[in-house]
């Protein structure tokens, strides 16, 4: 609650509220007391209806499954969205606390008749899947139908699957558990006081290097207190994987995430590979920051400390105006989805006691439409925010055709929309900054972000990836070993340029992807840099690229990536492909060193 106090300014958005009628008029309305009352049953009847029958089903009969199963589960998004938007403005009210744990047990109840969907239809014979994916009836639903496909040689038994499920709450899930647990009560302590986590990280953000260097020891103290319980978690959780691994028949540690996210293992090590090609772009950038901030030297906590400072303002409206124009520029369609979302009342925007934090935007179902979330101030930074949230609201919004099943895209892909949006608002505001003061101090921003996104990722992953070959071929690695990795693995994309502390050497210990989702951090740099390329081949060519991304928005998850890409004529498995985003990355860095050699 801190922008409270510090930023008092009033923006016009203090009354921008959304209205969720589209979901239900209200926690009391009869239509919501309706479902979740009933809902229990209608799954227990479904259950019922069709539990042990799908290997007899005809088509039609098959297609009428589908069709309930799909309005079930929408009656059960909807139920936990509108609980879940109404708690994220007002966290303080009781009331809400209560509707979202109302909500979120009723649709676990519900929820438990339809589990056998998934295991039954997976343990259909091979040839009725084809069947059924070759059914034109089912041609909407087809790409759905190909997932179950594709995972079939990675089955277990159903007797095993649901033995690894109930096991997994009290060894892998446990441990995770653990590791939230300790970072949430480390205590970081610093000139007296006592910071959480969140806290000690942002200070390192700080203008003030001795704060910022005093914030990194504290850091690096916190961290080393916790180490011990730490290097049991990680390699407790990484010889979990490796043991699914080896049950399921995965390949490598990264495998199951390649197949999750629908990304080729090619297209994964061309990107990797690329990154790593091009780390001396990080070296050059952190060697312009040093300048910038007149230092000799350059230490790891240097690395976020904001160069200059940029007062701009926008109020609600010009922020609307901004980003409606960005959109409307680039398509006349994507201005119009956009514009929707404020004639309508699809976005809560206002700074409130209570509210959550950070932004985003809520797909919910497939037959409302999406509610965008943030909290307004006027920066720069906050316009932005607005677009990327809005990139995504459109895409959502067109990808609601694809019906219940196939809405969603898989994670390299998801934020396509959200950063395309925000490259063109920022191109907005940078030919609308009125010096080259500001210009280089929002350049700065950008690439800070940028870099983060990029470099900072895939040196994660490089990580992530020697920890789990090691364990598997060392056996239990010790804190040493995994430091050891880690200041290797950091210290490439550095050089020279930035020293590392001593105490750096455990801040692998608090990033909480590698123990939630192994794998999942390299799906950033994959993101960015197809978007920067997209951006590219926008700007060669304008004229029939609009179109071909509209079509590609509204295709939702309904293809695999490189079917959705396929239009645009790239091939993700190519380094060439992945350098043209690499390159515009140098192009911004050139800018920059050419604004603050003036
Ligand atoms: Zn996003």
């Amino acid at each position: 609650m801190e922008s409270l106090t510090t930023d008092e300014r009033t923006t016009g958005a203090e009354n921008v509220l959304w209205d969720l009628t589209d979901l239900y008029p209200s926690a009391t309305d009869p239509a919501f007391i309706h479902d979740v009352e009933t809902i229990g049953a209608r799954c227990a009847d479904f259950h019922g209806t069709w539990k042990g029958k799908l290997r007899t089903l005809d088509i039609t009969a098959f297609l009428q499954m589908l069709v309930q199963y799909e309005q079930l589960a929408e009656t059960m998004d909807r139920l936990g969205s509108f609980a879940q938007l109404i708690w994220s403005t007002d966290t303080e009210d009781p009331k809400n606390g209560r509707l979202l744990q109302q909500t979120r047990e009723v649709a676990a109840q519900a929820g438990q008749h339809l589990v056998f969907l998934g295991i039954e239809i997976a343990a259909l014979p091979d040839e009725t899947l084809k069947t059924l994916i070759a059914a034109p009836e089912l041609a909407t639903r087809r790409h759905w139908l190909e997932r179950v496909l594709d995972y079939k040689p990675y089955n277990l038994s159903e007797e095993v699957e649901q033995v690894l499920a109930i096991k997994s709450l009290s060894s892998r899930h446990a441990w995770v558990r653990m590791h939230d647990e300790l970072m949430a009560s480390q205590v970081f302590r610093l000139n007296g006081r006592e910071y959480s986590e969140a806290q000690i990280l942002k200070l390192l953000q700080e203008p003030n290097r001795d704060v910022r260097k005093a914030a990194a020891e504290s850091v690096s103290a916190g961290l080393a207190e916790g180490i011990k319980a730490q290097t049991f978690i990680f390699n407790t959780v990484m010889a979990d994987h490796m043991v699914n691994d080896r049950l399921y028949g995965y390949a490598s540690w990264v495998a199951s995430r390649n197949m999750a996210n629908e990304a080729s293992d090619a297209s994964v090590q061309a990107l990797i590979d690329s990154v790593v090609d091009r780390y001396e772009l990080v070296r050059r950038y952190y060697s312009l920051k040093k300048k910038l901030l007149g230092y000799d030297e350059f230490h790891d906590y240097d690395r976020y400390a904001s160069v200059g400072s940029d007062e701009t303002f926008w109020s609600w409206e010009d922020a609307r105006d901004i980003v409606v124009k960005a959109y409307a520029k680039f398509d006349p369609r994507a201005g119009e989805i956009a514009q929707m979302f404020f004639d309508r009342n699809w976005i809560h925007a206002p700074v409130r006691k209570g509210k959550n934090g950070g932004a985003y935007s809520a797909g919910t179902i497939a037959s409302a439409h999406p509610y965008v979330f943030m909290n307004y101030t006027g920066t720069n930074r906050d316009v932005q925010v607005l677009a990327h949230e809005l990139g995504h609201g459109i895409h959502q919004y067109l990808s609601r055709q694809q019906g219940p099943l196939l809405m969603d895209t898989p994670l390299t892909v998801a934020e396509t929309a959200s950063v395309f949006g925000e490259i063109l608002t920022f191109n907005l505001l940078y030919e609308a900054a009125t010096d080259d003061k500001t210009r280089l101090t929002m350049l700065m921003t950008k690439l800070d972000d940028i870099l983060s996104t990029v470099f900072r990722q895939i040196a994660l992953n490089r990580f992530e990836d020697a920890i789990h070959v090691a364990r598997r071929s060392e056996g239990e690695l010790s804190t040493e070993r995994l430091s050891e990795i880690w200041v290797t693995t950091q210290s490439v994309q550095f050089g020279d340029t930035v020293k590392l502390s001593p105490g750096y050497k455990y801040w692998w210990s608090y990033i909480s992807h590698f123990m939630h989702v192994p794998g999942y951090v390299y799906a950033y740099a994959y993101g960015e840099l197809l978007v920067l390329a997209l951006y590219e081949i926008y700007k060669s060519d304008k004229s029939g690229f609009p179109d071909k991304y509209i079509e590609m928005l509204s295709s939702g998850g309904s293809k695999k990536p490189t079917d959705l890409l396929a239009p645009f004529n790239v091939n993700v498995e190519d380094p060439e492909f992945w350098k043209i985003g690499l390159g515009v990355i140098d192009r911004l860095i050139t800018e920059a060193e050419r604004l603050a050699a003036q």
